[in-house]
């Protein structure tokens, strides 16, 4: 089925067709009629499955059907999301949609100045897509009005609760009108998720995307096994390869962001790093950057990128596996969105094995082994412009015994 046959608006099926959105993904084709019908839907899908898309397109439609006597300038709907960056892109995507539509989209995060936020709010705003501080602060304020609110959407649910926002989903209920649509999208389910979801949804219409491989099928990925210390040459050579790829390279800390950024600058790769300390007017220069292709290598943690739709990412690599295993389908997912297709490698020290197989549980699948042979391996770590580093000294000891050894062998 294609867009055109929905029951939708032509205003939203215009900017749909600018967008070169045809057919629906996944998501979309199951959640779009139930959201449309007025249930709870209760979706457990990953970003890069066109989630976003999947709530956007019913509830422009939604409000574009009710604006007529939607006179007052009160939200009448909220998007709830983790992150800064997740809720300007989410804007983003309510924006290109209801282009056409004449709805008003706010994107409200904190680290930027109020008053700009605040003279929007008192213009109206239909659609407010907000991280859980500033929305708190303005709504004590009295600039924003959830009274009226007739959808809430909220978004990356499990990611809400690992940074400790289940207080503000509950303290949010209180300013909603008894009646309304709940939209719940989490990445994964498990216990906790499930209990916070039934405490917002009624009978909601429950869809899962993939449930068996999370990892979407546009996406091949593999591991390469190698030490903790030569990671960095690895990546230094990957980048070297493939100078013309958008490289997304995952790390742990922020502190390990900024040691592979300053090994990558070490042997001139200019790179981005994105991570929990930046200031927003940064992340923002950063994310552009990249978007625009200036600096093709950005190297973040999980908490900095999450939910982020960078488009065109070639290549994500797993420069430090993640201590959670759904973090790994999250960041494989950086890659292939959409229609594209996309690769990730995951570099893996021996001390990572046990991440490595609860990975590999977690997706129910061994994930492929890019096989590196030992002159491949050698080759990598000689090639470096860096300084190189002992296990280099070893293996050329190791390669002068074997030939050393060698030579007296032939001379028996
Ligand atoms: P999301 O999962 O919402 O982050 O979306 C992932 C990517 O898929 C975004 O770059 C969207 O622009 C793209 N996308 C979403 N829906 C469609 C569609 N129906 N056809 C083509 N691309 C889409």
């Amino acid at each position: 089925m294609k867009f055109e046959q929905y029951n939708i608006s032509p205003l939203i099926k215009k900017s749909l067709e600018e967008l070169d959105f045809k057919k629906p993904t996944d998501i979309q084709y199951k959640a779009i009629p139930s959201i449309l019908k007025g249930d709870d839907v209760l979706g457990i899908a990953q970003t890069g499955t066109g989630k976003t898309a999947a709530f956007a397109i019913p509830v422009l439609h939604l409000l574009l059907r009710r604006s007529h006597h939607n006179t007052r300038k009160q939200v009448k709907c909220l998007v709830m999301v983790p992150t800064r960056e997740l809720a300007l892109q989410i804007a983003k995507v309510f924006k290109e949609i209801g282009k056409h539509t004449g709805l008003k989209i706010l994107g409200l995060v904190g680290g930027v100045e109020q008053a700009p936020q605040i003279k929007k709010l008192e213009q109206g705003v239909d659609i407010l897509i907000a991280t859980p501080g500033r929305m708190f602060d303005l709504v004590s304020q009295k600039y924003i009005d959830l009274s009226r609110v007739d959808v809430l959407v909220l978004d990356e649910a499990d990611h809400m609760l690992d940074l400790g926002f289940i207080k503000d989903i509950q303290d949010v209920m209180r300013y909603l009108p008894p009646r309304h649509q709940t939209l719940f999208f989490s990445a994964t389910i498990d216990d906790r998720i499930k209990d916070l979801a039934y405490s917002v949804v009624r009978n909601p219409i429950r869809i899962q995307i993939s449930p068996k491989d999370p990892v979407s099928k546009n996406v091949n990925h593999s591991v390469a096994h190698m030490s903790m210390d030569d990671k960095r040459f690895f990546l230094e050579r990957f980048i070297k390869e493939y100078p013309e790829q958008k490289i997304l390279v995952f790390v742990r800390t922020k502190v390990r962001a900024e040691r592979v950024f300053a090994a990558m600058q070490r042997v001139n790769l200019p790179t981005l790093t994105m991570h929990g300390d930046k200031e927003q007017a940064d992340r923002l220069k950063v994310m552009s950057e990249f978007r625009n292709g200036k600096v093709k290598v950005l190297i973040a943690t999980d908490v900095s990128a999450r939910g982020i739709d960078i488009p065109g990412v070639d290549f994500v690599v797993n420069y430090d596996l993640p201590d959670l295993p759904e973090n790994y389908v999250h960041r494989v997912g950086r890659t292939g969105r959409g229609v594209s297709k996309g690769r990730a490698v995951s570099f893996c020290s021996p001390e990572e094995q046990p991440l490595l197989d609860a990975i590999q549980q977690y997706i129910g699948k061994p994930v492929s082994v890019m096989q590196i042979d030992k002159e491949d391996y050698l080759e990598t770590i000689t090639f470096t412009e860096d300084t190189p580093n002992d296990n280099w000294q070893l293996l050329l000891d190791e390669a002068e015994k074997e030939e050393a050894q060698r030579r007296k062998k032939k001379k028996k």
